[in-house]
């Protein structure tokens, strides 16, 4: 079955995919309402990601993945 992955080495922390996640689900841009987390160590900035149960894969068509400016998530 096909998932969600994060590629932690490219990911830049801008949480555009938090935010894409939160508006098309919930109606608003607010990362703490997506259904899935980036949290970046603010020294080092090393990257951890993590996709919540409650992500549905937006029915096939990831609106994360669409719109990760860098191509840090697959949809695989
Ligand atoms: S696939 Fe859809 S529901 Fe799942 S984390 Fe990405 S935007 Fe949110
Ligand atoms: S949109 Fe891409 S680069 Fe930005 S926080 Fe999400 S995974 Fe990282």
């Amino acid at each position: 079955m096909k998932s969600i992955q994060i590629s932690s080495d490219r990911c830049v922390g801008c949480m555009t995919c938090c935010n894409v996640c939160s508006f098309s689900h919930e109606g608003e841009f607010n990362p703490s309402r997506a259904r899935l987390k980036i949290y970046m160590e603010p020294f080092t900035g090393d990257v951890e990601g993590q996709v919540l149960e409650s992500c549905d894969l937006c029915g096939g068509k990831p609106e994360c993945v669409r719109w990760c400016p860098v191509g840090a998530l697959k949809f695989a």
